[in-house]
C-alpha cells in the first residue's frame, strides 16, 4: 500500500507527488521549483528518497531537482528525448533559475517498462505531446497514475510549446483512457481525479 503526499511547488504551482511505500521510502515525482518545501514534506513525514521521477522536462516540474539529488542523492529518471534540452538555455523562463543537470547518470525513463532502480515499483508509459519524452507513472497494483501534463482534470496538456505534438498526445491520451476507470490520476497541475471521470466529462477526451 502506498502513500501519496502532495507539495505544491514554485510559481507555476506544480505538484510534487511523494510516493512512500510502508518503509517509507519514497519516490519524488517532479520535484518541481522548491527545494526547501520538498525538503520539509519529507522531514516531516520521516521518508527517505529512494528515487526521483520525471514525468517531462519543463523547467516548472525540475529546477529543484539538483539542489535536492545533492541533498538526497538517489536514482534520477527523465526521458532522453527531454534530458537532452531540459539543462540548456532553452529551458529557462523566468522566474525559474536555470535548470541544472544533477550528477551522475540519468536513466531514460521512455526506454524502461518497469521503474525497479528504487522505491516502490512502477510502470512507465511513454506519452510524448506535451514534450516529445513526456511519461506517465503507473502504479497498477494500487491504481495510481501521476500524469504529468498530458492529462489534467476537465483538460489536457498544451501542444503550442516548442516539441510539442497535438496528434501525439492524441495518441497518448488514447493510451491512459484505457487503464481501469477506478484509476486515481495525479497530474501535474490542479486537483487530482480518476480515469472514469475524465472519460465522463473531459471536452478533450473522445469517447
Ligand atoms: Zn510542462
Amino acid at each position: 500500500m502506498l502513500t501519496v503526499y502532495t507539495v505544491l511547488v514554485g510559481a507555476y504551482e506544480v505538484n510534487c507527488y511523494l510516493v512512500a511505500d510502508d518503509q517509507a521510502r519514497a519516490l519524488v515525482i517532479d520535484p518541481g521549483a522548491d527545494e526547501a518545501e520538498v525538503a520539509a514534506e519529507l522531514h516531516k513525514q520521516g521518508l527517505t528518497v529512494a528515487g526521483y521521477l520525471l514525468t517531462h522536462g519543463h523547467m516548472d516540474h525540475l529546477c529543484a531537482l539538483n539542489p535536492l539529488h545533492k541533498r538526497f542523492p538517489a536514482p534520477v529518471g527523465l526521458a532522453a528525448d527531454d534530458a537532452g534540452w531540459a539543462f540548456t538555455p532553452l529551458n529557462q523562463l523566468p522566474p525559474y533559475p536555470r535548470p541544472i543537470r544533477p550528477a551522475g547518470e540519468i536513466l531514460d525513463v521512455a526506454a524502461m517498462p518497469v521503474w525497479t532502480a528504487g522505491g516502490p515499483v512502477c510502470r512507465i508509459i511513454p506519452t510524448p505531446g506535451h514534450t516529445p519524452g513526456g511519461v506517465c507513472y503507473y502504479f497498477e497494483q494500487d491504481g495510481l497514475l501521476f500524469s504529468g501534463d498530458t492529462l489534467f482534470a476537465g483538460s489536457v496538456g498544451r501542444t503550442d510549446l516548442p516539441g510539442g505534438n497535438e496528434r501525439q498526445l492524441g495518441l497518448s491520451l488514447r493510451q491512459l483512457v484505457k487503464l481501469p476507470p477506478a484509476t486515481r490520476v495525479f497530474p501535474g497541475h490542479g486537483p487530482a481525479t480518476t480515469i472514469a471521470r475524465e472519460l465522463r466529462s473531459n471536452p478533450f477526451i473522445a469517447t
